[in-house]
C-alpha cells in the first residue's frame, strides 16, 4: 500500500477489487495505478457503463466544491431530478438538469474556475462552458437568452458570478425558458466538448440522500 494513499481511494480500490471477482471490469482495475495522486483518470476506460467506484469518485470530488445553485430564486427542494428522462423520442439521454425560471432570471457560475468556451449550438442555444479549479470537470450551462456583459474565453470565474441569463434559445420551447445544467467528467486532453456526464441533481440537492458509496 503506497504511502498517503488516502481511505477513499483504498476504500474505491477495494471495491474495485470485489467488481472483478464479479467480472467484466478487469480492465478498468488493470489501468489503476500502483502509486500515488494524481487520482487515476478511469473515463479513459470507460465502457459505457458507469462502474460504481466512479460514481462515487465524481460525486466526492464534486461535493468538496460545493456547488452553488445556478438560477436565482430557485429553492433546492424545487429540482427535479430530469438526469434520467429521454430525450428526442427517447433516443438520447438528458444527462443535465432542466431548471425553469422566468425568462431573464440571472444564471451564476456554480464554482470558481475558467471561463473555456462561449459556444453556440443548434440545441443548447447560446452555451458557456466552464472548468472547475482543477480542470477535472466541466460545467455546461445551455438555453441562455444572453450572456452577461464583458464575459470572455479564458476569464476567471468566481462562484457566483453572473454568467448570463435564463432563456429558451436552440431547442428549448418559447414558453418554457429554462437553465439546462449538465456536469462531465473530462478525458485526460481536456477538451471541452467530451466528457462523462455526471448528474449534478444530488449535488444541488441537499435534500436528496448522499448517494451510496461503493
Ligand atoms: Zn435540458
Amino acid at each position: 500500500m503506497p504511502r498517503g494513499e488516502s481511505r477513499l481511494r483504498r476504500a474505491l480500490r477495494s471495491a474495485m477489487s470485489g467488481l472483478v471477482l464479479g467480472g467484466g471490469l478487469g480492465l478498468i482495475v488493470s489501468l489503476l495505478p500502483a502509486g500515488h495522486p494524481p487520482a487515476p483518470r478511469l473515463a479513459q476506460a470507460a465502457t459505457g457503463q458507469e462502474a460504481p467506484a466512479q460514481a462515487g469518485e465524481d460525486f466526492a470530488y464534486l461535493a468538496e466544491r460545493r456547488l452553488l445553485l445556478p438560477v436565482e430564486g430557485v429553492a433546492p427542494a424545487a429540482l427535479r431530478d430530469t438526469f434520467n428522462q429521454g430525450r428526442d423520442a427517447g433516443t438520447r439521454p438528458h444527462e443535465a438538469l432542466d431548471i425553469p425560471a422566468p425568462r431573464g432570471t440571472p444564471v451564476f457560475a456554480v464554482d470558481d474556475g475558467r471561463l473555456v468556451k462561449l459556444f453556440t449550438s443548434v440545441p443548447g442555444g447560446l452555451t458557456l462552458y466552464q472548468f472547475d479549479p482543477g480542470s477535472r470537470y466541466a460545467y455546461y450551462y445551455a438555453h441562455l437568452d444572453r450572456y452577461a456583459q464583458g464575459l470572455h474565453e479564458g476569464a476567471q470565474l468566481q462562484r457566483g458570478d453572473v454568467v448570463g441569463y435564463v432563456g429558451s434559445t436552440g431547442n428549448a420551447s418559447a414558453d418554457a425558458p429554462h437553465l439546462h445544467f449538465a456536469i462531465f467528467r473530462l478525458g485526460a486532453e481536456r477538451q471541452w466538448w467530451k466528457g462523462e456526464a455526471v448528474n449534478p441533481y444530488p449535488l444541488l440537492s441537499p435534500a436528496q440522500p448522499v448517494p451510496r458509496k461503493p
